[in-house]
């Protein structure tokens, strides 16, 4: 076995990647990771700049107990690190008839609230009497978007000011084009197995509890930003990880693969027996190509929503709302252009200059996808404007910085678990996928799919 080089191969070194590799070298296994980019943790990144500490991608995380991020945040001693978001990330804002309403977070501040009316409200309630979902012949048999499934057990009033915000706080998406079963497979099965969320969410509530890390439903950050986390990855993997070196070509080889790799304009081989694709699929649907051509057309059925992420900094007197909160989800019946704003300094300490506060506002997804790819001036123009009429802000920022994404989140729309099946069922032996368009988009799912490749390639046999 002289011409392999390395036993595994990530490409891409996001969360996904960085997952896999440190999972496999923690159980003895030769791993490379190469990134293109000239730092780790692709979308997860912290700058610090004009006395602001700016998120990038990410600005907190919300974990499950079972999630195996947890594990690693302590081996890691990042556990140290931690900041929580305190009682101000239980409290979000919906945007209704242009002023920023409480998102009612229990029960008593459901019946108060005015987000919903009566009407909408009693909806709700009569959502644990309405019958468990038949399939129709619609799309695939059984499945839903977000936009049915939500109308025909709460409503359309719930989906309107509370289901809509939330997709495109997460997904920067549209109720109308995910696919239920893939987007929220949680709520699916509550239905499956009690016959209504609601009733599902009582059970729960009052049920058995498993023992479980105090880090689990909370949201916290790290005290130097959400990049402490790919950078506690880069010191675990060291020279096994390395920068500004892109995979360029993938073929087959009786051992395994043969990879081309571009670094400081050289082209490098190298031979393993393993490949994991760690990218987005946009970017690895192009290695794919010549090896594996049948998963290319379902990776390319797979749409990215691009976003683009504004922060600002304000002086605090120029603010006219308290910031009291985690941030402020803007419905699409509000007929805004942005996504919607995070309080960034209002959930972690140190994110702003003393007498300052930091904004991120959010812009692009499905909806708006151009308003991500605008010149410079005429999203800030966009955005500067609706900030003021949302938050009541004066005059111009004193601090300003645009990251774009052009693939940000992967949209999981109907027919999205079949496009999975296929990819992976077309695959070679030793190729293996990992990243944010397989099973979750959050930074704790993502990180999660690198395990699972690890653990399948930990699962094959070895031949050293
Ligand atoms: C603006 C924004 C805000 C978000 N907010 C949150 C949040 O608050 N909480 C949360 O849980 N999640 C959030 N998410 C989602 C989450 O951050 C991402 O889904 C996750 O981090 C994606 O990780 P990844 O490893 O799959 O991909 P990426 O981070 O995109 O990393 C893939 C890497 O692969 C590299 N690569 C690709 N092709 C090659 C190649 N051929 N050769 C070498 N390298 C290659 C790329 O350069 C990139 O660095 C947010 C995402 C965005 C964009």
């Amino acid at each position: 076995m002289s011409s392999i080089d390395i036993e595994t191969l990530i490409v891409g070194g996001g969360i996904a990647g960085l997952a896999c590799a440190a999972h496999l070298k923690a159980h003895g296994r030769s791993v490379r990771l190469v990134e293109r980019n000239d730092h780790l943790g692709g979308v997860i990144r912290t700058l610090d700049e004009g006395g602001y500490r700016i998120e990038t991608g990410p600005n907190s995380l919300f974990l499950r107990p079972e999630d195996p991020i947890l594990d690693y945040i302590t081996s890691t001693g990042l556990d140290r690190e931690i900041v929580h978001a305190g009682q101000f990330g239980k409290r979000r804002f919906i945007l209704k008839g242009g002023k920023p309403l409480p998102l009612p977070m229990s029960v008593s501040e459901g019946i108060l609230t005015s987000v919903l009316s009566v009407k909408g409200k009693l909806r709700v309630l009569k959502e644990a009497f309405v019958p468990p979902h038949e399939p129709n012949d619609s799309h695939d048999p059984g499945e839903e978007t977000v936009e049915e499934f939500v109308v025909r057990r709460f409503g359309p009033e719930f989906l309107d000011w509370i289901i809509d915000p939330f997709v495109k706080g997460v997904y920067a998406s549209d109720p109308e084009i995910l696919s239920m079963e893939s987007a929220f497979p949680r709520l699916v099965a509550m239905e499956d197995r009690y016959g209504s969320i609601l009733k599902g969410a009582l059970a729960m509530q009052f049920g058995p509890k498993p023992s479980t890390s105090p880090l689990a439903r909370t949201i916290f950050s790290f005290r130097r930003g959400m990049g402490s986390l790919p950078g506690a990855f880069a010191s675990l993997l060291g020279a096994d990880a390395g920068t500004n070196a892109e995979v360029i070509g993938l073929t087959l080889t009786p051992q395994g693969f043969r990879t081309a790799l571009l670094f400081e304009e050289e082209t490098y081989y190298l031979h393993s027996r393993h490949v994991v694709l760690a990218g987005s699929a946009i970017h690895s649907r192009e290695l794919l190509q010549d090896i594996c051509p049948e998963a290319v057309g379902p990776m390319t059925e797979i749409p990215y929503a691009p976003v683009a992420v504004v922060s600002m900094g304000f002086s605090k007197k120029n603010v006219g709302h308290p910031l009291d909160g985690f941030g402020i989800l803007v419905p699409s019946r509000e007929k805004r252009k942005i996504l919607g704003i995070l309080f960034s300094s209002s959930l972690f300490p140190a994110r702003a200059p003393e007498g300052q506060v930091l904004l991120t506002a959010f812009a692009g997804g499905m909806s708006h996808p151009k308003l991500a790819f605008a010149f410079d001036e005429d999203l800030i123009e966009i955005v500067e404007r609706e900030v003021e009429a949302i938050l009541g802000t004066k005059g111009k920022p004193d601090f300003l910085r645009i990251q774009r994404w052009e693939g940000a989140i992967p949209q999981y729309t109907l027919g999205h678990k079949s496009r999975i099946e296929k990819i992976t069922q077309a695959l070679p032996e030793g190729l293996f996928l990992a990243g944010s368009y397989l099973s979750g988009v959050s930074v704790s799912q993502t990180f999660t799919s690198g395990i699972e490749a690890a653990r399948k390639i930990l699962a094959s046999p070895s031949e050293s």
